[in-house]
């Protein structure tokens, strides 16, 4: 095979995107983020950099891995969510730009929360975008995976969030799972909502946590569990933030009503119902 010539950085993201427009709509945006990562820059200053010679191959390897449907936060490390760099890893899910609404949401409804849970936190994201923005509040994020909790203890610390956030292990699917976690303002989550694996793009399906995705043959299993729980866990005036799946509102909405819960929806960037707020 005949390798080109050294290029620059601009010629081989051309290249590389025109390879992977056939794997992903975001060809050319995954190419600059892989671009950036090979050389340790950010994408913003990576155009006036030179490609030393370890560069090439490393980009090549990344590009190669996207090929195979590997997701870029996991090549990268790093997925950026509501202004946040968040470490990621293949334990957690990445987080969406779609879940910004359910931020956006929480600080907009109580901005004065002091005491917030975030069930199923993964990376953190969630939680920590919003003590980010609520500078008073202390925060608890509870998932069941160990793994996931160290992600997003490392993401807290590195957010300088740590002395505002509290970990732990815990499975709403067993009994007594909220013993001792007392009442909040506001409770996020983003619990597992998917029904079946064949709803899923191949980047999804294959790389990302199935515990965090799978609920059940209607995708509601977790909703079940949790929203009947949520009256005990709120104070007086607080209130709940739950992703729900674009086709979920009604379902979810009604296990809410027969727990005594008021709704309202929220609809993402793409015009999809995303969250409901149950107070
Ligand atoms: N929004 C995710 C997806 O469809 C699902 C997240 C979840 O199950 N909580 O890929």
């Amino acid at each position: 095979m005949n390798l080109p010539p050294t290029r620059t950085v601009a010629q081989a993201i051309r290249a590389a995107s025109e390879e992977l427009g056939a794997r992903t709509d975001s060809a050319r945006l995954d190419a600059e983020l892989l671009m950036a990562h090979a050389l340790g820059v950010s994408r913003s200053t990576m155009f006036l950099q030179r490609m030393g010679d370890a560069v090439p191959t490393a980009f090549a390897g990344y590009v190669a891995r996207r090929l195979g449907h590997e997701p870029v936060a996991y090549i990268r490390g790093h997925q950026e969510f509501f202004g946040l760099d968040l470490r990621v890893t293949p334990d957690v899910l990445i987080p969406r730009a779609d879940s910004e609404t359910l931020v956006e949401a929480a600080l907009a409804a109580r901005p004065k929360a002091k005491r917030v849970l975030d069930c199923g936190t993964g990376s953190g994201a969630l939680l920590l975008a919003v003590l980010d923005g609520l500078p008073a509040a202390e925060g608890i994020g509870i998932d069941r995976s160990e793994a996931a909790l160290a992600v997003a203890q490392d993401n807290a610390a590195r957010l300088g969030l740590a002395q505002r956030t509290e970990l732990r292990q815990s499975d709403w699917h067993q009994p007594g799972w909220a013993d001792g976690l007392g009442t909040f303002d506001l409770i996020l989550t983003n619990p597992p909502y998917v029904e079946s694996a064949a709803a899923l793009s191949a980047d999804v399906r294959d790389f990302e946590p199935a515990g965090a995705l799978f609920a059940g043959a209607d995708g509601l299993d977790d909703y079940r569990v949790l929203v009947p729980q949520l009256p005990a866990l709120l104070n007086p005036n607080g209130m709940a933030l739950v992703e729900i799946g674009a086709t979920q509102a009604e379902a979810v909405r009604a296990i809410g009503t027969a727990a005594g819960l008021e709704s309202v929806v929220h609809q993402d960037l793409g015009e999809r119902n995303r969250v409901i707020a149950f107070t």
